[in-house]
């Protein structure tokens, strides 16, 4: 029987503001998990690196779980892709903090690769099973990203080294598992895929009228949002583009692009010259950074949101957007084409292509029952598929089996990787 979870998330901490450079996604699932695995009776540690010196050690963060700051590296805020090296002494101050504590976990549960280091590494000394979320892949982020990939390279052959060592490996979705067994070669039979969730008590349907009024915004206009962190991938700049073909004048259109913070300066600055040069500033509002609870009135106040990066492992606010009623319009890329059914719940396009999003855009703007049945389907799949009561119970169903038939291995450092 499963007592007592450790989860390690070396970069993304729940209590950190989303919209950043590095904040996003993986927050939300450890915390969303761990409060899924709390409510289940289980008790989970998060151990998070420090990234400010006043940060306790250790917060009590809600019933059954807490959060642990580790000492590795700067105590300040500094990029993932520096992060690597820091990992030796994330290991050992995680390994002091279970002494201190004199505390063992049935389970860990990585997050990343560089945490997936930790994870392989304690599992050879303390014969702990361990199973990984990934929420990225290296060679695919390569593959994308190209020179402006700025992890370091052993990324390859520690991601290469976890698929072999794990004893499960989630896959977000279908994509996601391809690209493990394809481009890791990771046993199939180790492969679970359980997508991420959303927290339906956070989003909601709510009144388009009611949201807009909230939020200040014209009732009478069609309204297009993009929400999410403000990187080069997201593809922000390919809805821009793609709004700037319509005939956002004459329709009376707005789009919102609500995200970006300090660090993410560079990208905003970008975007808004690229509306200042295809001359629809005017129309295109970016709102920065939102609190979590406003969230639900953007996505619920518009009529379409729009998401196209050049590749995405998941993607979580698809799924934000469809439990508040809103069809999506996104890349049929990775997790999005698993989230979104095509025609059902939104439309799916190719990235990169303005020319091809206009023109969806248009075709689904000139259909409005069509998308009003759209967005019942949106939050009916959702709540069928995607809520985090049911991602939890199926990766509860993987620790079951995990710890179930561990073996325990010898210590050997030089087979780690
Ligand atoms: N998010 C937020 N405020 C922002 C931008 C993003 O709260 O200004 C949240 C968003 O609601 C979602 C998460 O950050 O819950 C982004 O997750 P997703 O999987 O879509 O993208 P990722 O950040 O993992 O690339």
């Amino acid at each position: 029987m499963i007592k007592r979870i450790a989860f390690i998330s070396e970069h993304a901490s729940p209590l950190a503001a989303l919209g950043g450079a590095d904040a996003g996604g993986q927050n939300v699932y450890v915390g969303e998990l761990a409060k899924q695995l709390a409510a289940a009776g289980y008790a989970v540690d998060l151990f998070t690196r420090r990234e400010d010196p006043d940060l306790q050690r250790c917060i009590e963060w809600a019933e059954g779980i807490r959060i642990v700051h580790i000492d590795a590296g700067p105590p300040k805020v500094i990029a993932k892709e520096t992060l690597l090296q820091y990992m030796p002494a994330f290991r050992e101050d995680m390994l002091a903090f279970m002494n201190e504590q004199r505390i063992s976990y049935d389970l860990i549960h990585a997050n990343f690769f560089m945490s997936a280091l930790v994870a392989m590494e304690l599992k050879a000394i303390l014969q702990i099973p361990f199973v990984v979320t990934f929420h990225a892949l290296g060679h695919i982020r390569l593959l994308h990203q190209g020179d402006n990939d700025r992890f370091p390279p052993e990324r390859i052959a520690i991601e290469e080294a976890v698929c072999r060592k794990a004893d499960n490996i989630i896959a977000e979705c279908p994509q996601d598992r391809e690209d493990l067994i394809h481009y890791y070669n990771a046993p199939e039979e180790k492969i679970t895929v359980i997508p991420c969730g959303v927290n339906t008590e956070e989003f909601y349907p709510v009144n388009k009228r009611t949201a807009r009024e909230i939020l200040g915004l014209p009732e009478d206009e069609i309204l297009l949002l993009q929400l999410g962190r403000m990187v080069p991938r997201k593809g922000v700049d390919n809805v821009i583009e793609a709004f700037a073909r319509l005939n956002h004048k004459a329709t009376k259109m707005r789009l919102l692009i609500v995200g970006g913070d300090t660090d993410t300066v560079n990208e905003l600055e970008r975007l808004k010259e690229l509306a200042i040069r295809l001359k629809v500033e005017d129309r295109v509002v970016f709102t920065g950074q939102k609190s979590r609870a406003e969230l639900k009135f953007f996505y619920a106040a518009a009529d379409l949101f729009i998401t196209t990066p050049w590749y995405e492992p998941f993607g979580i606010t698809p799924l934000e957007a469809m439990a508040c009623g809103t069809p999506v319009i996104g890349s049929m890329v990775g997790g999005i084409k698993y989230s979104v059914a095509d025609g059902q719940t939104g439309v799916l396009v190719s990235p990169k292509n303005p020319g091809m999003l206009a023109h969806t855009i248009r075709n689904v703007l000139r259909a409005p029952e069509q998308l009003e049945e759209m967005g019942v389907n949106a939050v009916r799949r959702v709540n069928r598929m995607f809520t985090w009561e049911l991602v939890a119970s199926q990766m509860l169903a993987v620790y079951e089996k995990v710890c179930g038939r561990q073996k325990v291995l010898p210590y050997e450092k030089s087979h780690l990787y």
